[in-house]
């Protein structure tokens, strides 16, 4: 952990947010000025058009371009993702994957080449054959060792995935930029295991923060959302005008539980990455127990690079079991975690990921992502669980 995390997890003054720590800042974010009788987070407003007499100015004309409760909450993850910083735009989608993919679709254009991680969300194969089906030559690198450092020249777009889905590996997202901006690329990092408060890519020098909302920063398992934060007036205007031509937008309703969310969202995260590092801990003593990888353990390959530019190391902890059958007695015989997909919320979840057929992972590798239970009742359930499903 280096001294700038220490300060942000002890919510003293952060030098670009005066007087607001962490936690502050998430309960406060994007929260409209006060005004006498109205609530403080205004409800989700229900609109398809806004009254527009006369000339069509002003920002709230027809419900796909814009809506109220979007923009509080675009405001909010702004200030998480790049607090103190009014350059930055934030636009809100229907899911992680509306947002991935604007940020891909109105960058590149046929001829330009793109470097994507070889090992990262499981959608992204479907993305690539999407991108050549267009006329863009894709690339592909691992996420370990700055892989993708050699395959950039001539790059129009680098898209790191830091720590990378499921593996969690981890890249040096600061001299990726380097590498990529002294060649003329764009940089996009995918944050959603992150979070805005494990890690602040604007702040490590990329254009795009892009992030599935669906996951930790939601964090209940019952909201699909998405949003791109970046910095430069161009790129910006033409991610919101992929928006517009594809109407992937996030509803009102989902909006505005998604604002609610982020004012939990540092109890969430410190509360959920606190219990990963002990389960990995406990993991790490368990014989049957191998490939066991979490950014925030010591001795993680991760952990150096990590330590540089997270602040907080996740919710998620990977590992394998010697084979199929083990996993899934092991996954059947858990009593606090369900068996299903997707990550970061509240209640304990855990897969075996090659049921999927997509990430190149053992067939007993688990991907389990830690919940809000008290940590000794989540430890105790895994070891109960690893014993009856041994032998
Ligand atoms: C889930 C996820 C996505 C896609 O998000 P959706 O909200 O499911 O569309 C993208 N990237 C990563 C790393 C994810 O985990």
């Amino acid at each position: 952990m280096n001294d700038s995390a220490a300060d942000d997890r002890s919510g003293s003054v952060d030098s670009g947010s005066p007087g607001a720590g962490e936690g502050t800042r998430a309960v406060r974010a994007g929260l409209p000025e006060a005004v006498k009788h109205e609530p403080t987070l205004p409800g989700p407003v229900f609109a398809a058009h806004y009254h527009l007499p006369g000339e069509p100015t002003g920002p709230y004309a027809y419900g796909r371009d814009e809506n109220p409760t979007w923009t509080h909450l675009e405001r909010a993850i702004g200030e998480l993702e790049a607090p103190g910083r009014d350059d930055v735009e934030t636009l809100v989608f229907a899911s992680g994957m509306a947002a991935v993919s604007s940020v891909l679709f109105s960058q590149l254009c046929a001829g330009d080449a793109v470097v994507l991680p070889g090992d990262g969300y499981q959608a992204l194969p479907l993305v690539r054959s999407q991108l050549e089906a267009y006329g863009i030559e894709v690339r592909t690198a691992p996420t370990g060792d700055d892989a993708q450092l050699g395959v950039l020249d001539g790059a129009r777009l680098l898209w790191i995935e830091s720590p990378s889905n499921p593996g969690l590996d981890v890249c040096d997202i600061r001299r990726l930029v380097g590498a990529a901006h002294a060649r003329g690329a764009l940089v996009a990092v995918d944050n959603t295991l992150a979070t805005p408060l494990g890690q602040r890519p604007l702040e490590l020098g990329a254009d795009f923060s892009v992030a599935s909302g669906t996951k930790q920063l939601t964090g209940h398992g019952d909201v699909l959302l998405g949003y791109v934060t970046g910095r430069a007036p161009e790129t910006m205007a033409a991610v919101r005008r992929w928006r517009k031509i594809v109407g992937a937008i996030p509803g009102p309703m989902e909006a505005w539980l998604a604002h609610r969310s982020i004012a939990t969202l540092q109890l969430r995260v410190d509360r959920q990455n606190s219990t990963a590092l002990a389960l990995a801990e406990v993991l790490r003593e368990q014989p049957e127990v191998t490939g066991l990888r979490y950014p925030g353990l010591h001795d993680d390959p991760a952990h150096k690079v990590a330590s540089q530019q997270m602040r907080r190391y996740g919710c998620v902890v990977s590992f394998t079991l010697p084979t199929r059958a083990r996993a899934e007695r092991f996954l059947e015989a858990l009593r606090l975690v369900d068996d299903a997909t997707s990550f970061g919320g509240v209640r304990s979840t855990a897969e075996r990921r090659r049921r999927w057929g997509g990430d190149a992972v053992p067939e007993g590798f688990i991907r389990f992502s830690v919940g809000a239970e008290d940590p000794e009742d989540l430890v105790a359930d895994v070891l109960r669980a690893l014993e009856e499903s041994a032998g």
